[in-house]
């Protein structure tokens, strides 16, 4: 009876990587970039650098290494692509043990406005933002734990800003920021969490979701309307910059309706920095027309009776 041998390319790559001398020649080879490029280092430097004495030792090490994540070039040996994306990984703290800080005190006005402020924390390689009354607020997101560092809160809020904002910018262009799979959007209507129903109609809220890897995330449609060009301009012209607005309620004044569930049309009327625009939206959370408050609404296009 015979054995298959492992052909299997990941558990192979995960193989090559449990051992700590390669994984010094990543850290080392990753570290020798910056000038432009990830630099060539030459066998005896890179061994120098690494701190392996035995020549025939460290050879085999960089042996099992080239290849998949380093290449073998005239100036030396340097890091291929995932190489480079393991390096980033450690940069990143991906695989670093972290302490669980806070609930700290943020000046974020609950959002349910039931007056008290919201508290933020770290925990279990999270971001979490919530009430720190009513809990009826709660923003929690994935953060690389070297991504902040120690004036806290402001550092944390910081990181947790930007990599939303990376994350939902990569899924309104389609794709995945993670696996660069494709992305589905379903409305999932009422959500919990977000504001009581109003007179008018109901706030909705999306989620996208990757096909590949089934990272998903939901989003308030106010938040999505920040980063559409349309909208985006709109603010512009009247000197705001939405891409510098936070993604979390307290930062701009949003008001959500449904006109229509078949075709779904949804209202926002969005306030930042003092300026107001109502944005119409399919189902898609395509825009179909931004407006001055002053401006008569165009029911026609905002109910989808026009085709
Ligand atoms: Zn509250
Ligand atoms: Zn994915």
């Amino acid at each position: 009876m015979t054995t298959e041998p492992p052909v299997d390319a990941v558990s192979d790559a995960f193989a090559v990587l449990s051992d700590e001398t390669r994984l010094d020649v990543i850290r080392v080879l990753g570290d020798a970039g910056g000038t432009g490029s990830f630099d060539a280092l030459p066998f005896s430097e890179l061994r120098d650098r690494v701190g392996v004495d035995d020549s025939g030792r460290f050879s085999y090490h960089l042996d099992r290494l080239v290849g998949r994540f380093v290449e073998r070039t005239d100036r030396g040996y340097r890091l291929r692509v995932p190489g480079i994306q393991v390096y980033q990984a450690i940069q990143a703290g991906v695989y670093a043990d972290h302490e669980d800080i806070g609930p700290l005190e943020t000046d974020i006005p609950c959002p349910e406005e039931c007056g008290a402020d919201c508290v933020c924390r770290y925990e279990d390689f999270r971001f979490h933002l919530e009430c720190a009354d009513c809990e009826a607020f709660r923003v929690r997101y994935p953060v690389d734990p070297h991504s902040f560092g120690d004036d806290l809160p402001a550092d944390l809020l910081r990181a947790a800003d930007r990599r939303l904002k990376r994350d939902t910018f990569s899924m309104e262009l389609g794709f995945c920021p993670y696996c660069a799979g494709p992305v589905d959007i379903e409305y999932r209507g009422q959500r919990r969490r977000l504001r009581e129903p109003t007179e008018a109609g109901n706030p909705v809220a999306s989620r996208r979701t990757c096909r590949r890897c089934h990272w998903f995330i939901d989003f308030r449609t106010s938040v999505v309307a920040l980063i559409k060009p349309a909208v985006a301009g709109e603010f512009a012209a009247a000197g705001v910059d939405t891409f510098a607005v936070p993604q979390w309620s307290g930062a701009y004044e949003w008001e959500e309706t449904v006109l229509s569930e078949d075709p779904l049309r949804v209202e926002l009327t969005m306030t930042v920095e003092g300026v107001t625009r109502i944005v119409a939206f399919d189902g898609e959370l395509d825009v179909l027309a931004v407006q001055h408050p002053d401006e008569p609404v165009e029911n026609d296009i905002l109910r989808g009776r026009q085709s």
